[in-house]
């Protein structure tokens, strides 16, 4: 694996691959990974000739207020993992080259960034699809991996693509899991162990909503109640929202129709540490 700093290193690093038409995947992450992480490398190598994953702590989605500084890093551990599963390209640019002075671009996509994690976080996918078109421009890869954890930030990404005619497929992925069924996450080692104790409930609430739904239920609202009453069996969630919503358009759901999607989505705040986590369900 050869670990790459600047955009310049990147494009000459990539330069032979392009000229014999070798597909490149791309990974996108902030680091301090995981098995979620490593599920889409395993994904990209299957599927290309060679990987880049990049490793970039975005401060453009991170609020005032939220969690940058606190944000979990490890470097060595990080490359060791990325080695292992033999990674080409490690891309870790510096926040110089990424956000360098003076910067003052944004790329905003509309109604679809707009409810869920939008609500409370209102700059949150403007600072993402701007960084993640960024990156598209530097590595230029045939496909980028992106996990479903994050489901909004999927379809962000594919709106933006589509949008503005970026030559990459949008490759979403499974969310993986511990052996609890909490969604793995770089942010789950911040939790005291008195919350990673309470966390699995998330998943629990989910998957007794998706039952219902599945059972027959068609009212959005019915959903909605039992989803945060669910939620409360972890005594310190607060809840941020627990929405069940169209799944292409994340629109809120009213009423449920028979062959269309939804999406139950939940974020909820154990202490200082945000966790957020979905389950897709077709009736
Ligand atoms: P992050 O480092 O948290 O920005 O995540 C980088 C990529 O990994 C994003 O596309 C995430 O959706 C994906 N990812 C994070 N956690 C998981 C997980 N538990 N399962 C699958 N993908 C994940």
């Amino acid at each position: 694996m050869r670990i790459v700093r600047s955009p310049r290193a990147l494009n000459a690093a990539l330069a032979a691959a392009r000229s014999s038409r070798r597909k490149i995947g791309f990974v996108p992450t902030m680091g301090f990974l995981h098995e979620g992480h490593l599920s889409l490398v395993r994904r990209s190598n299957a599927e290309n000739d060679l990987t880049v994953a990049s490793i970039f702590v975005n401060p453009l989605q991170f609020g005032p207020r939220e969690d940058f500084k606190r944000y979990p890093r490890n470097w060595k551990r990080d490359v060791a993992m990325l080695k292992r599963e033999k990674v080409d390209f490690l891309f870790a640019p510096t926040s110089a080259d990424m956000v360098p002075d003076g910067f003052q671009t944004e790329v905003k996509v509309g109604k679809v960034s707009l409810p869920l994690c939008g609500v409370s976080r209102p700059t949150h996918f403007a600072g993402v699809a701007t960084v993640v078109l960024k990156l598209l421009n530097q590595v230029r890869p045939d496909a980028i991996y992106l996990g479903r954890k994050d489901y909004q930030q999927v379809l962000v990404v594919e709106r933006m693509v589509r949008d503005l005619g970026v030559p990459v497929r949008v490759r979403p992925c499974p969310i993986v899991r511990e052996p609890d069924d909490l969604a793995m996450s770089s942010r789950n080692v911040l939790l005291s162990p008195a919350h990673r104790a309470q966390a699995p409930a998330v998943r629990r609430a989910l998957l007794e909503a998706a039952r219902l739904v599945r059972s027959g239920e068609k009212r959005g609202e019915r959903v909605r109640r039992a989803l945060a009453a669910a939620l409360r069996r972890a005594p310190d969630a607060r809840v941020d929202y627990a929405e069940i919503v169209d799944a292409a358009t994340l629109g809120r759901v009213v009423e449920l129709r028979h062959g269309k999607p939804v999406l139950l989505a939940v974020a909820v705040t154990f202490g200082k540490t945000r966790l957020i986590d979905n389950e897709l369900v077709r009736v």
